[in-house]
């Protein structure tokens, strides 16, 4: 009685023990090391490329926030040097690719139907103009009541005026 009882736990035992050491060890090393090194790596690549992955929302809006306390530190420097327009030119390039960007830009263009509100003319190569400019206020960036639909050559006359134009555009949305 003993001798059969005693050689099945051993054999159940050792090969318990065989398959779980096999199982686990390779799997796990597998997972968790590629797995941690293909995230912190591609995360980056993944956020820029493809700005419909969830995480990559997450990262954009503390991109944002990281950009709105680098600028609020010293806003008189950067607004009077010639980097600043850079700046924002930038920001705006990045803006492009992001969710929030375009979700802002569809619900300004639909608002106005997709119509230049300077010179009436509908259609064609629109632009989402900031009526109250980012170097002024940047917490205004994804402000529906702060964005005008324009046309590309309407757009291009407001460049470096945009203070002149406020007033203007509040009246027409
Ligand atoms: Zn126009």
């Amino acid at each position: 009685m003993a001798a059969p009882k005693g050689n099945k736990n051993t054999l159940g035992k050792h090969w318990k023990v065989k398959n779980t050491s096999k199982m686990k060890h390779p799997r796990t090393n597998v997972i968790w090391n590629k797995g941690k090194k293909m995230t912190e790596e591609q995360k980056k690549k993944i956020s820029k490329n493809n700005a419909k992955y969830w995480k990559g929302k997450k990262r954009s809006k503390k991109t944002v926030e990281k950009i709105k306390r680098t600028k609020r530190k010293n806003p008189m420097r950067g607004e009077k040097s010639s980097n600043w327009q850079g700046g924002i030119t930038e920001i705006k390039k990045r803006m492009r690719g992001w969710w929030a960007w375009k979700e802002w830009r569809e619900i300004i263009y639909k608002r106005d139907n997709w119509t230049c509100k300077m010179c009436g003319k509908r259609g064609g190569k629109l632009e989402p103009h900031h009526i109250i400019p980012l170097r002024t206020d940047l917490t205004l960036i994804y402000d529906v009541e702060n964005g005008i639909t324009l046309c590309y050559l309407c757009h291009r006359k407001t460049i470096g005026k945009e203070e002149k134009f406020i007033e203007l555009f509040q009246n027409l949305i």
